[in-house]
């Protein structure tokens, strides 16, 4: 397998590293309202493969995920954590890791007490995703975006991501932004298939 390439991109080195920003709900777990116990966990099928093809390529995955269910109080920090903890682990024995995980517990109507904000990182905006890209020392401009949500293509657009929407989960029936994405694909093992194929024909990035 593709040794992956310097992290920091240094001048003269080999290519920086890319990073994808994956949606957890309908993208890698199956979409229900306000996940958190284990047995909520169930992968969408090919999901872990899809994710699996990006990182022997030498792609770092972030993940990016509004969790408003904390806010509204239907689950803790504490829960979602243990959740988080859990689902890592499962995509651990398969050779996949994660190098960033962010989740933004607000809402800006629905949250109770200081969960009750208009803040900066839940999508459509992009906070977590210029965290993610600072903890991983990547580029936003030039990663890529998986999401099901048209808040989460909005999200890369504005980061100068590519976008890519996938029929699982909304599948873009939330229709809450207009966000046109760059692709659209059946699936995140799909999607992944498009990432893949930019990379290689050096379309995109790597130029
Ligand atoms: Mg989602
Ligand atoms: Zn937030």
């Amino acid at each position: 397998m593709m040794k992956p390439d310097n992290k920091t991109g240094q001048p003269g080195g080999s290519a920086q590293r890319k990073a994808v920003f994956l949606d957890r709900d309908g993208v890698i777990i199956v979409e229900r309202n306000y996940i958190c116990r284990a047995e909520d966990l169930e992968f969408i099928p090919r999901s872990i493969d899809g994710m699996k093809a990006l990182v022997e390529s030498g792609f770092e995955l972030a993940i990016v995920t509004n969790q408003a269910g904390i806010g509204r109080g239907y689950f803790t920090e504490e829960d979602y954590h243990t959740f988080t903890d859990r689902m890592l682990s499962t995509l651990s024995m398969h050779g996949v890791r994660v190098g960033s995980v962010q989740f933004c517990p607000h809402h800006p109507t629905a949250g109770i007490g200081v969960y009750k904000t208009d803040c900066v990182c839940r999508k459509p905006k992009n906070g977590m995703l210029t965290k993610a890209a600072a903890e991983l020392g990547v580029e936003l401009k030039g990663a890529w975006l998986v999401g099901d949500k048209t808040t989460d293509i909005k999200a890369g657009i504005i980061s100068g991501c590519s976008t890519i929407l996938v029929k699982t989960g909304y599948g873009g029936s939330d229709k809450e932004v207009s966000a046109p994405p760059d692709y659209a694909a059946d699936d995140l093992n799909a999607a992944a298939a498009i990432i893949l194929g930019c990379a290689k024909k050096g379309t995109v990035f790597f130029p």
